[in-house]
Parts: C-alpha cells; sequence; structure tokens
C-alpha cells in the first residue's frame, strides 16, 4: 500500500490512520480514538492484518486514546514520543526512531511546540503531522507544554525540509479536508505564510499564536490524564455485578466474576485459563495451579494455532473453560475463540489486576489480585 487508510471521529474530528505491509500483514496504527474500538477492531479484521504497533502523535486533549484497548484485544506493542511522558507504553520513542512493520517502516521526527513531546511519523512519501501542522493551520500552543517559538522552528526547520510532493495527514481537520502536501502548506498555510505568500518570521508567527484566544478544550481535563496512562483506566458505564451472577455476552457463554471463577475452579465445575503472556505472569504474580496458554500475542511469540491446541489440551472435551488476562479485554476474544472450538467458555471480568488504584473499573474494584484471593509471586 502506497496510502494509509485514514479513519475519521466526527465528534472530536480525528483521524486515526492505519497502515500495514501486504505481505507479512504486519500493521500500525496512529492516534487511535476511545469511541472508535470496535469499529477499528473491525477494520483490522476486515484488512486480515495484525497490529503491531499503537502509535501516538502526543498526548491528546480533545479526545481519549484506545491505545490500552488495542493493546489487550491485539497483542499490540504501544510507542509514544519519550517526552509525552506516557509511562505505561513499552517503547518511548526518540527522534529517528524507526518502527518497522513486514518489510514497512515508519520514521518518528521529534517535532516540538504543540507540545514539548509531539511526533509527527513519516512513511514512504507521506508524513502524519499530529496537531504539529494541519491543512491551514497549526495545532494550538498555549497550554501543555506549548511553545510557539518551538513549533516554527519544527514546521520550518523538519517538516518543510521534507520533500514538496510530501502528503500532509494531519491528526484533526474541522471543515472536511483529508489531506495535503507540504508544497501547498509552504505556499498557502496562513499561519506560515502572509496574504502576500510571503513566510512569516517567528516573531509574527508567536505574536499570531499568542493572539489567538481559543477556549479551553472541552475534555482536557478528562482526556490528558487518560491519555498519560494510554486510556488504560477509561473504561466508564460498566455494570457492578453481584458475585455469582453471569452477564450474557455475545459469541460465548457469558461474563463472570473473579469470584464466581475461583468458585468454579474450586469445586471443579470449569477449568481456568491464564491467557497472559509468560512474563506477566511472572512479573505480575499468578494464581497457583492454574494453566497458562498465551494469548496471540506479538509476532514470533505464539500463533493462535498453539493457543488452539494447547487449550484443548488442557481443557476436557466441550467442557466449561474460564479465561483470565490482565484487565478483563485480551479475555474476550480468546473466549470467543474457545467457544468456537467447542467449549463452554466464559470471559472473567477486570482480569487478573482489573484496576490497581482501586477507582471505578467496570464499575468494581479491580480483579483477582485487588480481590483478596489467592494468587502467588514468583
Ligand atoms: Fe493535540
Amino acid at each position: 500500500m502506497k496510502t494509509p487508510i485514514q479513519l475519521f471521529d466526527p465528534v472530536s474530528s480525528t483521524y486515526t490512520y492505519l497502515m500495514f505491509d501486504e505481505v507479512s500483514r504486519d500493521a500500525i496504527i496512529i492516534d487511535p480514538v476511545h469511541e472508535q474500538l470496535q469499529r477499528d477492531l473491525a477494520v483490522l479484521k476486515q484488512y486480515g492484518v495484525r497490529l503491531k504497533y499503537v502509535a501516538e502523535t502526543h498526548a491528546h486533549a480533545d479526545h481519549i486514546t484506545s491505545a490500552a484497548a488495542l493493546i489487550e484485544h491485539t497483542g499490540a506493542i504501544a510507542a509514544t514520543p519519550m517526552f509525552c511522558g506516557v509511562l505505561p507504553a513499552a517503547l518511548q520513542l526518540k527522534d529517528g526512531d524507526v518502527l518497522s512493520f513486514g518489510s514497512q517502516s515508519i520514521k518518528a521526527l521529534h517535532t516540538p511546540g504543540h507540545t514539548a513531546g509531539s511526533m509527527c511519523f513519516l512513511w514512504q512519501s507521506n508524513v502524519f503531522t499530529g496537531d504539529t501542522l494541519l491543512i491551514g493551520g497549526c495545532g494550538r500552543t498555549d497550554f501543555q507544554s506549548g511553545s510557539a517559538s518551538s513549533l516554527y522552528d519544527s514546521i520550518f526547520q523538519v517538516l518543510f525540509e521534507l520533500p514538496e510532493n510530501t502528503i500532509v495527514w494531519p491528526a484533526h481537520d474541522y471543515k472536511g479536508n483529508c489531506q495535503s502536501t507540504i508544497a501547498n502548506e509552504m505556499k498557502s498555510n496562513p499561519r506560515l505564510v502572509n496574504e502576500q505568500g510571503v513566510r512569516r518570521t517567528k516573531d509574527e508567527f508567536i505574536a499570531l499564536m499568542n493572539a489567538l484566544n481559543l477556549p479551553k478544550p472541552k475534555r482536557i481535563d478528562e482526556a490528558v490524564p487518560a491519555n498519560m496512562l494510554l486510556g488504560l483506566h477509561h473504561d466508564a458505564g460498566a455494570n457492578d455485578m453481584s458475585i455469582d451472577t453471569i452477564q450474557p455476552a455475545a459469541n460465548y457463554a457469558g461474563d463472570i466474576s473473579p469470584e464466581l471463577a475461583y468458585q468454579w475452579m474450586l469445586s471443579g465445575a470449569a477449568t481456568l485459563v491464564d491467557i497472559r503472556s509468560h512474563a506477566e505472569r511472572a512479573w505480575v504474580g499468578f494464581i497457583p495451579d492454574v494453566v497458562g496458554i498465551e494469548w496471540k500475542s506479538w509476532p514470533g511469540m505464539t500463533t493462535n494455532n498453539d493457543f488452539d491446541a494447547q487449550l484443548k489440551a488442557a481443557v476436557p472435551a466441550s467442557g466449561k473453560v474460564m479465561l483470565l488476562c490482565r484487565s478483563g479485554a485480551r479475555s474476550i476474544p480468546a473466549a470467543q475463540k474457545a467457544q468456537t472450538l467447542g467449549f463452554e467458555a466464559y470471559n472473567i471480568l477486570e482480569g487478573f489486576e482489573g484496576d490497581p488504584d482501586g477507582e471505578a473499573h467496570r464499575g468494581n474494584k479491580g480483579g483477582w489480585r485487588y480481590r483478596g484471593l489467592p494468587w502467588r509471586q514468583n
């Protein structure tokens, strides 16, 4: 592919981009939006691709990312700009870092200004400009460590040094524009050139940016803290449930609480399978004597075929199986898969950890570990 798949969230006017390698089917997504999680999972499925990286151009103030949820569902790795300080991201990107997916690669360009950590991503002859450069505009610089002076340098010394036919894909557009080019923005972006088409000086640009007087973004107080955790604890709206209720679910037998799972495990009514990676189990802890079968993770670690075969070896044919992951998200597709293999499959809500800080996550107080159910650490 030469053109990214451009997806749009109409509420925040955010563009999300998906690229993949046509041979290996490894994919990368940039700036995914929480509310569009189901759409994005469906798009990944539609193209038959495996998500390798979830990348963010910066810690957004206007929407919440679905990065953590995508990681849970797909085993992808989060890549965020180092200076954004998004600590749960496995990859902390520095200027010039390259992310490879199949034979494709994408290069991170540090472009401070909208925020101090902001990055753009270069892929083939495309640049994903985040909020650094918008079509006929640029990101604001009046909050979140913004600096008009740095933004000017990032645009003129980094982006406008790219070949002029480089296609510009911004993180937002509010007027229905989809893409531009470096040449167009150099020629006609009113933030950067004056009415006579002459490049603005840095002082002019700073004065212009300082005079914008924009209202505070509506969701900033909610979005920035959530995005600093990859959207990890943003899971509002799910219901509290009593210990022995089974909640109906689509394409598998149901959702159950950790307590009910423990009861079934003790009574032998069902087999509990921990689908976290071996590394997660070793690091965080595990339930004694429980089978561990890694759910599809990043390439090279395990495959779905391994999962199927190991599950069949561990659980009696057509028996009840309960799937446990870290937060309760990966165990959903795993339960759906187990159901197709002929098992009566349940998803354990909130996973092993659930919500470590005890705040409302799926309306409850955390998962296995935080509910005092037995577990051990290596
Ligand atoms: Fe932004």
